[in-house]
């Protein structure tokens, strides 16, 4: 899509469930044209799996739980097509956040708290279901959503220890 002067919105109805078969509109698409020719043996790609609807926040996804709201789904026998519903991608959406400027408060946290590359990556990955590409490892002033992540992972991981040790209270 284009940018057109005046306009700083789209509405893209997706009836056709493309974003689940090739990925959200935003996301990073290789866009290289196909020539034709044989593609490139020696590098196979790794098929990503397709996003899914958590039942529960209709985030789409191809994590399991959802990265969003911790939904876990349970794997469906046999296979077949459900009936279609449109959903909105909102702005709410993990989706919508600077992926960059997210990628770069990761290192920043890093490299304050010594943490590894890997771990930059995961979390990355852990956020946006998909793994960092191409990213300058340039730290910055962490975004409020990398912030309200860690305090959500924290909380998180707390609450799993309490759960382990069965004395919440
Ligand atoms: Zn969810």
């Amino acid at each position: 899509m284009r940018p057109f002067d005046g306009k700083d919105r789209a509405l893209i109805l997706d009836h056709s469930g493309a974003a689940i078969d090739l990925g959200h509109p935003c996301d990073d698409q290789e866009m290289a044209l196909d020539e034709g020719k044989p593609k490139n043996k020696t590098k196979p790609k790794k098929k990503e799996r397709p996003l899914k609807k958590c039942p529960q926040c209709k985030f789409l996804s191809a994590e399991n739980p959802c990265p969003k709201c911790g939904y876990t789904r349970q794997r469906q026998n046999g296979t077949g097509y459900e009936d279609g519903e449109l959903v909105e991608f909102t702005s709410k959406s993990n989706r919508a956040v600077d992926r960059q400027a997210f990628f770069e408060s990761l290192v920043q946290i890093a490299k304050d708290k010594n943490y590894k590359d890997g771990w930059v990556k995961w979390k990355y990955k852990e956020y946006f279901g998909q793994w960092p590409k191409g990213r300058g490892w340039i730290g910055r002033e962490p975004i409020q959503e990398v912030k309200d992540y860690m305090l959500h992972s924290k909380i998180k991981y707390i609450k799993s220890l309490e759960a382990k040790n069965g004395t919440a209270g």
